[in-house]
């Protein structure tokens, strides 16, 4: 069944880390933005969709059609709207953006049985906005909460104060979203005298359903990168990094979370589908600028800039920038890597169980090898890249 992904650019300002593609904007452009992605899905359909093979059994061109034409199987199983800041669209446009998506995938009488996820600032969750999701068909929301502390909130140039945390988990709730996921950033700048242990607790008393953690890392062109290179911060550091994935590790784990891949941790039950599908390898449409598809064989990307974007599809142009076919070398680095960053781990081939560096990564704790599976330990997800790189002889770069 297809999974979907739609990037929403749009955000208030810019936060100090992030080198999204993003369009600053006071006024969200929502109409013409859903009308360029129903545009899109009309220029994929029309298009020969050549290898963008969903299931065995169906093409693209199959599962997508404005007339919905009877029911199958085919319908989306997950429609993950991110970003950008997707709850800035108004509510009304947001609901008619995923009836167009439900109606553009036949085999989708209704989204009860979809995984539809909302990239959501806690500002924008309001008790209106909050139930008018829930009517359009949202049944889970990643809420950027970051950390819960004001003064490191303003450092990130977030726009909300971290009681508006808590204020939002309570009003999906109230609205009968209970599969809220939070995001938080570890590994801050020393300087900050951030206490991540404060936050971790604050995260948990509000007891959601999953946690995504983020290391900061340093991209060029943002605020942070001007602020180190002039000596007004201090670049994240490597052990302090692995010391804060630890403790969230231990910490979460005796809270009755697992961590289902490096990231992310759930309770039970509660694992995102969506991004399962992306970590098994399983193909996907993405719409909207910058947008990622993959049909298991060729990757292509659409235009970042929203200008750019916008141009090319409402003159009736594939927004798609380009297109890389994967070698059967790079498929199977990817594959390694992925199933390495899931708890699933990888399944033990014999030119990997051969590797003569494995019964060491044992002996140091890095990998466990539970029956035909190498899994990787907390230790050993901070050193991914080194084992994927010795088991494969290439540095990984998925
Ligand atoms: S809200 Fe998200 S996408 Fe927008 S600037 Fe901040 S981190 Fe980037």
């Amino acid at each position: 069944m297809p999974h979907l992904y739609l990037h929403v650019p749009f955000c208030v300002r810019r936060c100090s880390y992030c080198d999204f593609s993003i369009a600053v904007r006071k006024r969200v452009p929502a109409e013409e933005y859903v009308v360029l992605i129903q545009r899109e899905l009309e220029l994929v359909r029309a298009a020969d969709p050549g290898p963008l093979l969903f299931e065995p059994r169906g093409t693209l061109k199959d599962s997508l059609s404005v007339a919905a034409p009877g029911s199958d199987d085919r319908g989306l199983d997950t429609l993950y709207l991110g970003g950008g800041t997707p709850s800035l669209l108004p509510a009304d446009a947001l609901a008619t953006l995923l009836t167009i998506l439900r109606d553009a995938f036949h085999g989708t009488p209704s989204l009860d049985a979809v995984e539809v996820t909302l990239e959501a600032n806690p500002e924008d969750v309001t008790p209106d906005n909050a139930v008018a999701w829930r009517r359009a068909g949202v049944n889970r929301v990643s809420l950027g909460a970051q950390s819960f502390d004001d003064r490191v909130l303003r450092w990130m140039h977030r726009s909300h104060d971290a009681a508006r945390i808590g204020d939002a988990v309570g009003m999906l709730r109230g609205a009968g979203i209970d599969n809220v996921s939070l995001d938080l950033i570890f590994a801050l700048p020393v300087e900050l005298g951030r206490d991540w242990a404060r936050d971790l607790d604050h995260a948990l008393a509000l007891e959601p359903s999953h946690l995504s953690l983020y290391g900061l890392t340093v991209e060029q062109r943002t605020p942070l990168a001007r602020w180190i290179s002039r000596g007004a911060a201090t670049a994240p550091d490597d052990e302090r990094y692995a010391a804060e994935y630890l403790q969230a590790h231990h910490r979460l784990t005796a809270c009755g979370y697992h961590f289902y891949e490096v990231s992310n941790a759930a309770r039970n039950g509660w694992r995102s589908r969506h991004n399962a599908a992306y970590w098994s390898g399983r193909p996907y449409l993405g719409c909207g600028p910058a947008a990622h598809s993959f049909d298991g064989r060729v990757r292509r990307w659409n235009l970042a800039a929203w200008e750019a974007y916008r141009r090319a599809v409402a003159a009736g142009r594939s927004p798609v920038e380009s297109e890389e076919a994967l070698s059967d070398e790079q498929r199977e680095l990817e594959r390694v890597y992925l199933s390495l960053r899931t708890a699933d781990g990888l399944h033990l081939t014999a030119p990997y169980r051969l590797l003569p560096s494995l019964p060491v990564w044992v002996d140091r704790g890095w990998v466990e090898v539970r029956g035909e599976r190498l899994v990787c330990t907390p230790e050993g997800w901070l050193r991914l890249d080194a084992l994927v790189g010795d088991l494969t002889g290439r540095q990984a770069t998925a």
